[in-house]
């Protein structure tokens, strides 16, 4: 709290306090499934399991990508999932067409949190253990600065977060079961040291006195009824999404670095013509609304940017859609 500029942070309570929140029926990942569902009816074509190695760059312009199995596919524009840091460091070919700037922003932007997550199945339904609220924010302090602090370290972790998915979505367990996680927020720093041998060990330790906090917060015995456990640290998250350094939230915002500020900034931190960046590292920021608003505003400076060059004919199926953008971005 400390560094981050009251314009977030009123933003962000406005949202919770205007919107309320929402939690998706069966999982969050049924929400990517929609839009996918979406885009293919609007006739984008989506290829699982193709990483992109490569984006291609001549004359400071995007002029295609490369996947890891060496196809190349030539195009005018990408929106890039991955973090500026990949890109800019690994992904460009060649990687003397990235600017310096290029390299000064992402060197100057901070990384916010990673997850530390511990995953279970519990027998017996939540009456039966004794839970009763779908989500707790437990801690020792309300001083952020301390609570940063201790997600500098290797755990144990004072600030968690649990949630008991049966208590918003009956059915998402069998029946007699419970679907319960307990998450720490620390940053992907700490973890780079971590040795391979030590890394089992190290995941056993997390997890074990992430539930012994949850038991001695709430009173509530979970450790007897574990059915089935995983835990996954900032490693998981760069192994399975390749997000830098496992990150989850983007580049966190301080008094320095924010939406605002980034916004004011969107021309000069635009280095390459048809490269554009949606998920939690672009401008708004991190979380699934977030990642959903960057989404909008990267084709939102596509379509401009067809408007701009005159070539908006040639993309004509896509009038509907570029207004559809418009639409949503000006709201
Ligand atoms: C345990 C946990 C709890 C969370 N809880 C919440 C919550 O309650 N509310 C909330 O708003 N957010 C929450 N988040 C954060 C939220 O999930 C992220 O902020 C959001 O998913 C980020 O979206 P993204 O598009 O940037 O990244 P991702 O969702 O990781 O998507 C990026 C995609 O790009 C693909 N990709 C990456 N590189 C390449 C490449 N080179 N080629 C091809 N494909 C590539 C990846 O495979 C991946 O599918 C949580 C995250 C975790 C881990």
């Amino acid at each position: 709290m400390s560094t981050l500029p009251f314009t977030i942070y009123a933003f962000l309570m406005a949202d919770y306090f205007r919107g309320g929140s929402y939690v998706c029926r069966n999982f969050s990942h049924e929400m990517s499934m929609k839009l996918q569902r979406k885009a293919e009816e609007n006739g984008a074509q989506i290829e699982f399991c193709q990483e992109v190695e490569k984006i291609l760059v001549k004359d400071g312009k995007v002029t295609g990508v490369r996947t890891a199995r060496g196809d190349e596919i030539a195009c005018d524009y990408v929106v890039s999932g991955a973090y500026p840091n990949r890109v800019y460091t690994q992904m460009i070919e060649p990687l003397s067409e990235v600017p310096e700037g290029a390299i000064k922003m992402v060197n100057g932007r901070r990384l916010s949190v990673a997850t530390v997550s511990v995953m279970l199945m519990l027998e017996g339904t939540p009456e039966e253990i004794g839970i009763k609220d779908y989500n707790i924010f437990s801690g020792d302090t309300m001083d952020t600065d301390q609570i940063w602090e201790n997600y500098h370290i290797l755990g144990p972790y004072h600030y968690l977060t649990s949630i008991c998915l049966n208590l918003a979505n009956p059915g998402c367990a069998p029946e007699g079961v419970t679907q319960f996680s307990i998450t720490a927020l620390p940053l992907a720093d700490p973890f780079l040291n971590v040795k391979e041998e030590d890394y089992f060990a190290l995941k056993r330790r997390l997890a074990s006195e992430m539930i012994d906090n949850y038991e001695k917060i709430t009173g509530i015995r979970i450790r007897d009824r574990i059915m089935e456990i995983e835990v996954s640290t900032p490693m998981t998250i760069a192994h399975y999404v390749g997000a830098w350094k496992g990150s989850i939230y983007g580049y966190s915002h301080s008094i320095d670095d924010h939406a605002v500020a980034r916004l004011q900034m969107k021309e000069e931190d635009h280095f390459i013509q048809g490269l554009e960046f949606a998920g939690a590292h672009a401008i708004s920021g991190n979380g699934m609304g977030p990642a959903v608003t960057n989404g909008r505003a990267a084709a939102k400076a596509i379509f401009e940017d067809l408007e701009k060059r005159g070539q908006m004919e040639a993309y004509q199926g896509h009038a509907a859609a570029a207004d559809a953008v418009k639409e949503g971005a000006a709201s």
